[in-house]
């Protein structure tokens, strides 16, 4: 078939996630064929490099026998069986084992499930069971953050703070509450990033008290917020939020989706900011996105409560488990290791990146180019020396997204925050390349919407 039939057959038959049908069925998809390394390549024979690793998830990236092999072996001996009630099998328990050994030392038991979603939902019933097994039954009201992603079921849409989703969602799960997000750029800058670190935190506190002291389960958030922005809280603020919570006894949920598995050079997000999550949902480079497979990881707080006085736990899927996506990220968990690719992120690449990213401060329309670990993010503004943003009608961010898209990049856009999340395994002249094609859509981007000059550097790819 040709590229022109897949997306005969897409427009007629293939609601996307997250798309506006209509203007998909007038411009079409691009056909994804196979990926290698770091590129995907398409129907029209183009090889782009993947500057999200899919969805933030193919943090080994593509092409990797090995978990081909584990996923074929397992087909083979066992390709599906359920873990519930008083069943288990040989993946789910070593899955199970290598994540508490990954895990800090509080953590020793995790709940599978199908995805990130899932894992949320899982989280919100555990935090409000939790405290009713801890005869405090009023604690029951959780605290996310605006902007925060937890995912798209009821639950997940609900912790997250949407503005979009909510609007179309229906009536949230009753019972969470959301404060500011810590996003310096877009909404601090008229203090310092430590003071708007504190104030951010002094919301949570404010929460609190308004919702009653004695009814908060449970503050959840990413450590850094992913879909969001890619947005690198102040230095002060999780320490300040650690006092919150500590001061008023709520439980802390680092949802791990993104920040999880090497992302910000650690094993998980909440190591580099000192967290000692109770409970943290994961997902995505669980499996590097081979297959779907995610869960929660739950402290000894929690779980021994829900062990010993909780009875039985009504909730589960299907999925929870599947030896073969368990397989799968078992394989994966142990190639990171064994490949040191998590150390290589915080020790090499990380700071490589960090150096040639914010190389681009310099643009004329880049306001902030800001990044840890593997993920990076840029704000577009009209105007450098005050940062005024562009016009939102001018669509500043999907601009330069199809313009990188165009040019052999997939780098995302959340209004006028372009992101990127690599694979973990890029090389350091993939950065460059990578360096390079966003600089130029970020020059064509300022030539087609202010005019400015072309910046001098002679692109190198
Ligand atoms: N939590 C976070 C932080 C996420 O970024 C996502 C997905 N982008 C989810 C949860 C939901 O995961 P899934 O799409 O696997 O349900």
């Amino acid at each position: 078939m040709q590229t022109q039939d897949y997306q005969a057959l897409d427009r007629a038959h293939h609601l996307h996630p997250f798309t506006d049908f209509k203007a998909l069925g007038e411009e079409g998809s691009r056909v994804v064929t196979h990926a290698e390394g770091v590129y995907i390549h398409d129907s029209e024979g183009n090889r782009i490099l993947d500057g999200m690793a899919g969805l933030w998830c193919v943090n080994l990236g593509y092409g990797r026998r090995e978990l081909v092999e584990a996923a074929t072996a397992q087909l083979e001996q066992l390709p599906y069986y359920n873990t519930f009630f008083k069943t288990t099998h040989p993946p789910a328990v070593r899955l199970a084992e290598k994540l508490c050994d990954l895990a800090p030392a509080h953590i020793n038991h995790v709940f599978f499930t199908g995805s990130g979603s899932e894992a949320n939902d899982t989280v919100l019933r555990m935090v409000r069971r939790y405290w009713v097994l801890k005869g405090q039954p009023d604690k029951q009201w959780i605290i996310g953050r605006e902007n925060g992603y937890h995912g798209s079921t009821l639950a997940g849409m609900s912790l997250g703070g949407m503005a979009p989703m909510h609007a179309q969602g229906g009536p949230c799960v009753p019972g969470i509450a959301h404060i500011r997000q810590p996003y310096w750029f877009g909404e601090g800058r008229d203090m310092s990033p430590e003071a708007f670190g504190q104030a951010c935190a002094e919301a949570l506190e404010e929460k609190i008290l308004e919702l009653g002291e004695e009814k908060v389960a449970a503050f959840i958030a990413e450590p850094v917020q992913g879909a969001g922005g890619a947005i690198m809280p102040p230095e002060s603020y999780w320490p300040a939020v650690k006092k919150v919570l500590a001061k008023y006894d709520i439980l802390l949920v680092a949802d791990e989706v993104i920040c999880g598995f090497g992302r910000l050079g650690e094993w998980f997000g909440s190591q580099h900011y000192g967290l000692e999550p109770d409970l943290m949902p994961i997902a995505k480079g669980l499996s590097s996105g081979y297959l779907p497979i995610g869960g929660v990881l739950i402290g000894d707080r929690v779980a021994e409560t829900l062990i010993e006085e909780g009875g039985e736990f009504f909730h589960g899927f299907t999925y929870s488990g599947h030896p073969t996506c368990a397989a799968v990220a078992l394989k994966n968990l142990e190639l990171l290791e064994a490949e040191g690719v998590v150390d290589r992120v915080r020790d090499d690449l990380g700071p490589y990146l960090a150096e040639r990213w914010a190389s681009l401060a310099d643009h004329p329309i880049v306001g902030e180019a800001r990044s840890l670990g593997l993920m990076g993010a840029l704000e577009l503004v009209a105007d450098k020396t005050t940062g005024q943003r562009f016009d939102k009608s001018l669509g500043a961010g999907n601009l330069c997204r199809d313009l990188c898209s165009a040019n052999g990049l997939v780098m995302r856009s959340v209004g006028d925050t372009m992101i990127i999340s690599p694979p973990l395994v890029i090389r350091r002249e993939e950065i460059d390349e990578l360096v390079e094609l966003a600089r130029r859509a970020l020059d064509e981007t300022a030539r087609q919407l202010t005019h400015v000059p072309h910046t001098q550097e002679e692109p190198t790819v």
